[in-house]
């Protein structure tokens, strides 16, 4: 359930008119809800209630400092995966012994930069990275509490680009050799075991690999505990899917009891690493029709957004809702079109044959389920400057990313001295 609905015919985000916004700052941009993210993430936090819990949000998901601030108010904790997402986990209020950082390739610099911050965990994806953190570590005096991530070789059946569990994917150490590297993490100086951690993929639509992951955890944790280490945290990662055509992903709810079911009596503190259930349905992208593209053959809806603003379509094949900001009359027509951005690549598509109701040029559109791996994948291709995000609450917005400037695409390159000052003759 999101906040992004019609009132008396046309578009609200919560108690604001989307339009209004469109008129002030001009379009696209990202609109995000507060009611929206809290909703999402008080569904996901009330599944494990009484149980000793810490939901991490996945920052990559939509690492605006709002959208950070927000859940951070609620406690959510974060899971970052770069120096970079360190830093705007702490400016979006997240504190520091509520972050996990977890990637197959932190450097040197980050590992310190991590330590010196006091957070909270390091999840380990391979033996060189367990030395690197042993050496930054004991060089500072400082003790890094780790987990080592399982690849449990599970097939999340999702798109393959963002598949993470199978043992031909980069993350994680399959079991049982990881139990090899949980011995050498006890034997390395700077380095206390606390956990375990797993994250088989994005975009799950099935509990059945989830379950087939956190029983193997489960097993493990305890093999690991009978080698004689102190396993306390256990740490399921994200995954959890969305809607964003036809999908029918399992409710939170369900999710929670299968967690339950599998690892609920190991006595470990479970931590969650949400992203895109948490953040996608409370964004979406607005663009504006700029022509209606008749080839006599199809239809194409031109619009200001493009594979730039939002790559889901383009990378991941994504069918991401997208409805006119004016409601279209029950009884409208549909007609097949495609939703095409203006950028120079035939993989510039926003939707494919999509049935749409009878739309004109200027019109406002709203592409739906947006708020998760949309403007923190955008780039400026094409020269395109990096588009605004709006948070609205209630019945106000605030403009929680300005639109980048062409000062600020063109200010940090310059020509070198060979070429400067001259010109062609
Ligand atoms: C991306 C990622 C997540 C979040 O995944 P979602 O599908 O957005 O929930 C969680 N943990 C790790 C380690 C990740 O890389």
């Amino acid at each position: 359930m999101d906040h992004f609905v019609y009132k008396d015919g046309v578009l609200h985000a919560e108690d604001v008119p989307l339009a209004r916004i469109a008129d002030a700052l001009g379009t696209p941009f990202y609109c995000y809800s507060t009611a929206t993210l809290v909703r999402h993430y008080r569904v996901f936090a009330e599944g494990f209630d009484g149980l000793d819990s810490l939901i991490c949000y996945s920052i990559k998901a939509n690492s605006n400092l709002a959208v950070i601030g927000t859940l951070a108010a609620l406690g959510a904790g974060a899971d970052v995966v770069s120096g970079g997402e360190i830093r705007r986990a702490l400016a979006g209020g997240v504190p520091a012994h509520k972050i996990v950082f977890s990637g197959v390739g932190k450097t040197r610099d980050e590992m310190a930069m991590a330590l010196d911050a006091g957070i909270m965990q390091f999840n380990i994806e391979s033996e060189p990275e367990l030395a690197a953190l042993s050496a930054v570590a004991s060089g500072r005096g400082a003790t890094a509490q780790i987990a080592v991530r399982i690849n449990p070789d599970i097939d999340a059946a999702t798109h393959d680009k963002i598949a993470t569990g199978r043992k031909d994917n980069k993350f994680g150490i399959p079991w049982p050799r990881a139990r090899e590297v949980y011995r050498a993490a006890a034997a390395s100086p700077g380095i206390e075991v606390v956990g375990l951690a797993m994250h088989i993929g994005s975009q799950l639509l099935d509990l059945a690999p989830f379950e087939a992951a956190f029983t193997l955890a489960a097993r493990a944790v305890a093999e690991l505990r009978g080698d004689g280490h102190d396993i306390r945290r256990l740490d399921l990662g994200g995954g959890l899917g969305v809607t964003y055509g036809q999908d029918t992903p399992p409710p939170p709810a369900d999710y929670a009891v299968m967690v339950r079911r599998c690892v609920g009596d190991l006595g470990c503190q479970l931590i969650f690493e949400p992203g895109r259930v948490l953040a996608a349905n409370a964004g979406i992208l607005v663009c504006r029709v700029i022509y209606v593209k008749e080839t006599g053959h199809k239809t194409f809806l031109v619009v200001d957004a493009a594979m730039n603003d939002l790559l889901r379509p383009a990378l991941y094949e994504a069918g991401h809702e997208i409805i006119p900001l004016k409601e279209p009359a029950a009884a409208a027509p549909r007609a097949p079109v495609d939703i095409v951005g203006p950028i120079c690549e035939t993989g510039d598509i926003l939707a494919l044959a999509r049935p749409m109701p009878p739309v004109v040029a200027d019109d406002l559109l709203a592409v739906r389920t947006a708020g998760a791996y949309g403007s923190v994948m955008a780039s400026t291709y094409n020269s395109r400057l990096l588009v605004p995000e709006v948070l609205v609450k209630d019945g106000e917005f605030s403009v929680v990313r300005a639109r980048q400037t062409f000062e600020e695409l063109l200010g940090s390159e310059s020509l070198p001295a060979w070429l400067a000052g001259k010109s062609a003759a």
